[in-house]
């Protein structure tokens, strides 16, 4: 399937989003040949700038993070199809000069009037340009052309600023039109998933509650909060991370097989394992929820300090960078099958992958050399290094009896030689091919939030209740229990109690 002929109109094109991510998932696109034959990218934002200076950041970049010559032909055909608009994107009225910019473009180089936008700007703007778009009916095509809107995450900050969100832009777009973007979803791995689980008959049998003793997903980050101070204060790491990005992932590993592989059949089936996931009590809130802050330490060598002495972050601030959880997936598949999520900043390792741990055998002959759920593992890494690997018991050569734990791994390599796509690229190309599949759907998306709602909800009651304080570099709370084993340790850190 090829892309029709369009028009990518990004708003917030002066952003670091724009630079680091958009343009050169774009430009690999091109020099992939599959950008569609008439193709226009046009740069929305205040800064002003000209056609000519807006190329030349985005050339300078491209350049500098990557081998590509400035002097090569490619960069230079490719930079003919970007375009900048300056415009003050907070004034309604301003909205006609995009709109002549677009009608005028899109005369001149003869696009259809197939639009993409895409919002990448501070969240507070996706519920302002929309609005904005359909004041001068650039919402609908009068010529029988097509529109899109993606938006970036975060995509509400609670259910209720979510469902807003939501019914604002169904005001101005139909749900199909509106595309909420995940880049978790982009990565290959990720939608190796639904690959490994519905084209291999051997892991089908296997996977639910009669073969698998717990699943989890950890993201561990040795990076901090990187000049973001402003808004992870007002996110943390339950916002940032795990209602979107984690639990997309717990969703495929959970999801039962769609009915078609076509985008909607694929999106109800991850609706239904959001809405299947057990609320959490009071009770819950604080006993399968550890939440921590990194305190000042060494990372990869290097001294960093604590997240209250972050830029733009308060002295005082209770906001967290680790989260781990514990939470039931109350449906057939997984009834009584624990999940867990592992999320933090400036820890050890940059690492993400999901285990499943099978269940041992009913009676264990090799006891304390691979037994337990610990022997049979099926690790799925997202990153860094885009993996999948098997673990199982066998025996070493020689006399006796001796289990080793073995692995079996797949690398990238051995399906393809150069650099896997960028996340972006992957994403970009299915908008404008209209293929959603990849995409949160808006009743998913707001299944996520009332789930991560009571959480929110009762530490904003006890800010302090339970915040385990962790050193950069270390393993995150409760330093040396990585795994399940953390909600059985009892408070062994530090702990505020200050408000209880
Ligand atoms: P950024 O560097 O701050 O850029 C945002 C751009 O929006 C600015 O260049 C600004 O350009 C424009 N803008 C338009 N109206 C604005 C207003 N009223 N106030 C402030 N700026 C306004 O942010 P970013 O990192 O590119 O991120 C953009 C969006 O993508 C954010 O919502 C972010 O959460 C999301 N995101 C970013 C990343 C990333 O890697 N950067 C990753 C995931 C998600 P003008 O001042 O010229 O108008």
């Amino acid at each position: 399937k090829e892309a029709e002929n369009q028009m990518l109109v990004i708003f917030g094109a002066s952003g670091d989003l724009t630079r680091r991510k958009l343009i050169p998932a774009l430009f690999e696109l091109y020099v992939r040949r599959l950008l569609p034959e008439k193709f226009i990218i046009l740069g929305a934002a205040r800064s002003l700038m000209s056609n000519e200076e807006f190329r030349r950041k985005q050339s300078d970049y491209l350049s500098a993070s990557s081998n590509i010559s400035l002097n090569s032909k490619e960069l230079g055909s490719f930079l003919e199809l970007i375009y900048y608009v300056a415009f003050d994107t907070d004034n309604c009225k301003e909205y006609v000069k995009l709109k002549e910019m677009i009608v005028s473009l899109q005369k001149e180089k003869d696009i259809p009037d197939n639009i993409i936008f895409y919002l990448a700007t501070p969240p507070a703007m996706y519920e302002v340009i929309p609005p904005f778009l359909k004041a001068v009916k650039l919402n609908v095509s009068l010529h029988g052309g097509t529109r899109k809107i993606i938006v970036e995450k975060p995509f509400g900050t609670d259910l209720k600023s979510a469902k807003r969100l939501n019914r604002k832009l169904e005001l101005i777009f139909n749900e199909k039109e509106i595309y909420r973007i995940d880049h978790y979803l982009g990565k290959e791995t990720v939608q190796n998933i639904l690959v490994l689980r519905f084209s291999n008959g051997i892991f089908e049998p296997l996977w639910n509650r009669n073969y698998i003793d717990y699943v989890e997903i950890s993201s561990s980050e040795t990076l901090g909060i990187e000049n973001r101070g402003k808004y992870y204060e007002t996110a943390g790491a339950l916002r940032d991370m795990i209602q979107n990005h984690l639990m997309q992932l717990m969703a495929f590993i959970a999801m039962e097989p769609p009915a078609s592989f076509d985008p909607e059949s694929i999106r109800d089936e991850i609706a239904k394992v959001f809405r299947s996931l057990r609320a959490f009590s009071t009770h819950d809130c604080h006993n399968s929820v550890i939440r921590g802050q990194y305190t000042d330490g060494e990372v990869e060598g290097e001294t960093v300090v604590g997240y209250r002495k972050e830029k733009e972050v308060a002295a005082d601030s209770n906001t967290e960078t680790y989260v781990a959880m514990r939470y039931m997936i109350d449906n057939w598949r997984w009834s009584g099958i624990p999940f867990f999520i592992f999320t933090g900043k400036r820890l050890k390792e940059k690492r993400t992958e999901i285990t499943i741990h099978f269940k041992s055998t009913p009676q264990q002959f090799f006891k304390g050399q691979c037994a337990g759920s610990s022997c049979n593992q099926l690790i799925i890494r997202v990153q860094p290094d885009e993996s999948i690997s098997m673990k199982f018991g066998l025996k070493i050569p020689g006399a006796g009896f001796e289990v080793k734990q073995v692995s079996m791994d797949f690398y990238y390599d051995s399906l393809k030689k150069d650099k896997l796509p960028d996340a972006y690229e992957r994403l970009l190309l299915d908008a404008m091919l209209g293929d959603s599949t990849l995409y949160s759907r808006s009743d998913a998306l707001e299944a996520s939030w009332r789930f991560i709602d009571p959480i929110e909800k009762e530490w904003m009651k006890h800010p302090t209740r339970n915040l385990l304080y962790y050193k950069a570099g270390s393993n995150g709370p409760r330093q040396n229990l990585i795994g399940p084993e953390i909600f059985d340790s009892g408070n062994k850190t530090k702990c505020d109690v200050s408000d209880n």
